[in-house]
This record gives structure tokens, sequence and C-alpha cells, in this order.
């Protein structure tokens, strides 16, 4: 079978769902990859490098003639569900709880489609194909490098000929994948780094990344399975905002992660603890996408309230494209073996594997999303 991958057609989108080294892999699994002209350019993976791998380079007119599946990043548009033939599979990021529209678009066209955000996370051989997570390490990494582009000192601490510095404080709202990365790279940046989650287990992973937990002082556990967080009650919830409007007060930095699956960013920072921070401290707001975890948040933009810088880019991880690339086409690679056991360059949509079952939200123009709850060992 054929492999294409178009070029991303979301406004700034510089990710690409291929690289050179997947190119030969999936070469090697028995598959011809073709790729659009310039398709990789935004990540750095240019015409050459990608057919020197074996891919043919061809126009976007040919690629959705002549392919039998489709790598991509982002969720296709209606004017890319409109190039794309009839029973092609379609491999990329779907969000179907949020394209109805979309869904059904694709469906009518008797595609195959397979959901990267749909991988099931807690299934440990899934791991590998998870995007979710290279995704959101990126970003978490991303963050706190447009953190510290916008915050006019250092991060770390030193001592100099022209004086002591003391060291950055950073407190990252949210430690689940992406506010790990934000406090290793932090931590490793040589930065004083706190942590809250609401989730008490992620309390040994925060400690063992070289950052303090700080508890809020309220009894509830915020657990609400599959390694989620809930909406948190009330009594917890003013608890939480005291301690935020705390340490507000004394970090230069703020790196908010918080999500609930399903619900809206819930809101941690106020426009009056963004007041009471000290004039040059930045703010990045991971769940800017989502309504924001600061109700001074703009999407997409940097913005300098009382002298506090609020970053709400969207595009964390394609502002790292060639990285994000690499890793993005790593996981379709390791989804692709996992459909080509054979490995005779076709694909076979198993719905009795429960990983693929999960992954699988549209089979033969029928919607097979939402799939049925995992039964975990
Ligand atoms: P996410 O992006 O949904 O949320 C980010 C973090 O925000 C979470 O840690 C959440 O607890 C926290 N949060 C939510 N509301 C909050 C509030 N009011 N205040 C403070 N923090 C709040 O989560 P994610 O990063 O996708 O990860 C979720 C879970 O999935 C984690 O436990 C992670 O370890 C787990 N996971 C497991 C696997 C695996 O086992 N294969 C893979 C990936 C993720």
């Amino acid at each position: 079978q054929r492999i294409g991958i178009p070029k991303e057609t979301f406004t700034g989108e510089k990710r690409v769902a291929i690289s050179p080294d997947v190119v030969e892999k999936l070469i090697k699994l028995g598959f011809a990859v073709q790729v659009e002209t310039g398709a990789g350019e935004g990540a750095s993976f240019y015409d050459d490098a990608l057919a020197a791998a074996g891919a043919k380079i061809v126009s976007a007119a040919e690629l959705y003639a002549s392919s039998d599946i489709v790598f991509k990043v982002r969720e296709p548009d209606l004017n890319d569900v409109a190039k794309l033939k009839d029973g092609t599979t379609l491999i990329s990021f779907v969000w179907p709880a949020q394209n109805p529209e979309l869904m059904k678009a694709l469906a009518a066209k008797k595609l195959t489609v397979l959901a990267m955000d749909c991988v099931p996370r807690l299934l440990s051989r899934a791991q590998k194909m998870d995007a979710l997570t290279s995704m959101a390490g990126i970003g978490g990494y991303r963050a706190v490098i447009e953190a510290a582009n916008a915050f006019g000192r250092y991060f770390n601490g030193q001592i100099t000929a022209a004086g002591k510095i003391p060291p950055a404080k950073v407190f990252i709202a949210g430690a689940g994948v992406a506010g790990l990365a934000a406090i290793g790279t932090s931590v490793g940046l040589g930065a004083v780094v706190r942590a809250n989650d609401t989730r008490a287990e992620v309390a040994d992973q925060v400690k063992s990344m070289g950052a303090e937990f700080i508890k809020v002082d309220y009894e509830e556990e915020g657990s609400g399975g599959g390694g989620y967080a809930k909406v948190m009650s009330e009594g917890f919830q003013k608890a939480q905002r005291e301690m935020y409007a705390k340490q507000a007060k004394d970090v230069d930095i703020i790196i908010t992660t918080a999500l609930i699956p399903g619900k809206p960013a819930p809101r941690l920072i106020t426009a009056e603890m963004v007041a009471s921070m000290k004039p040059g401290s930045v703010i990045v707001d991971m769940a800017a996408e989502r309504g924001g975890n600061c109700e001074l948040t703009e999407p997409d933009k940097a913005v300098v309230k009382n002298g506090v810088t609020i970053i709400g880019y969207t595009d964390l991880a394609s502002r790292l494209a060639k990285q994000s690339s690499t890793l993005y086409a790593t996981n379709l690679l390791r989804l692709t073996e996992e459909l080509c056991k054979a490995k005779d360059g076709q694909i076979v949509v198993n719905m009795e594997d429960d990983a693929i079952r999960g992954f699988t939200v549209i089979k033969d123009g029928e919607i097979t999303w939402p799939p049925p709850p995992l039964k975990l060992p």
C-alpha cells in the first residue's frame, strides 16, 4: 500500500507527519511512501532528504489521488476531506468529541479513520504510539523556553563580580505530562521550582524531578479515574485560590497546564493575582486553547498586563517543529507496525485488538467512536 503525507494546511502549522528516518522504516515494512512537495520544510525535513530516504515527492493532487493511507498531524478541515479519495485510511489527530461535523464528513467518504488522540494511554503497550504524551512533553519544554525568552533575568542564581543574582522562582500549576516536562526544563535551567496538582499521586513525581510540591490546605482527592483530574468542590477551589494568590506574589514565572477531560480549563489565576505579581514576571498559560487557566489570557497572543507578560500560544509543539515531527512520525511508525504485523506493506485494522479498537473512530465509513470501555488487567 501507498502512504501519503500532505503538507499541513492549518495556518502557521509547521509540523509534518513524517521524518526521513521513518520513511526508511516504512519502506522496510513493505510500504511505498510519497510526500507532498515542501511538506517537511517547516520542520527542516527538505524534499531532498525525504527523497534520499526513499520517498517519492509528488504534488498534492497526485498525493490525494494515489494514497491508500494518509498520515496527518492536525485534523483535516472540510477542504482537506474533499481531497481524500473514497476508502482511504486516515491517521491523524481527530478529536471526535469536539468535531461532530468533521466525523460525518469523513464517514460519508467511506474512510477508515484512526485518531491519534484516542490511543488508549492506560494500556502500557500503547505508550509507544501515544502522541498526546510526546506533544505535551514538547509543549511543556517550549513553555519554559518562551517564559525564559520573555523574562528579563537569569533563571539560575549566580555570584558575579557585579553582584549576587538570586535564582528565578517558577510555579507550575498542574503536573501531568506537560507540567512535569516544564518542571524538568525549569530545574535544568537552574530555577527554584514549585508545583501543585489536585491529584495527590503526582506529588512524588514532582519531588523526584527536583521541585517542591505545594499542597492545597484542604482534604480532597482530585483523581477522577483513568489518571485524570475531576472538577473540585467549591471549598477546595477557595483554599486553592488562597494558596495560588500567595505563590503569585512570590514567584517570577507561572506556567499553567491544568486540564479536566471534557470540561473547560479550571480558572486558577485571577486578574487580582496577576496584579499582585512583580513587574517583569511571566505567565505561560498552556490551557489557552481550552479557555485558559488565567483570567487574562488571550489565546495565540502574548499580552502585557500590569507589567506581567501573559503568553497564550496554542502552537507550542509546532514552535519546535523538527522535534515534534520526529516524535510524532515515530508514534505513527509504531502504530503502523501494530497494524502490519506481517510486515507485508498492508495494514489490517483488527477490531478485536483493544488498542486498535480504541483509536479506530471510523471503520469503512461507519462511526465506531466512542469505543467500549477498556478492560484493564
Ligand atoms: P491533562 O493534560 O488532562 O491535565 C494536566 C494536569 O492538570 C493533570 O495532572 C491534572 O491532574 C491537573 N489539574 C487538573 N485540574 C487541576 C486543578 N484545578 N489544579 C491543579 N491541577 C489540575 O493530563 P495529562 O498530562 O494528559 O495526564 C493525565 C494523566 O494521564 C497523568 O496521570 C499521566 O501520568 C497519565 N498518563 C498515563 C500514560 C500511560 O500510562 N501510558 C500516558 C500518558 C499520560
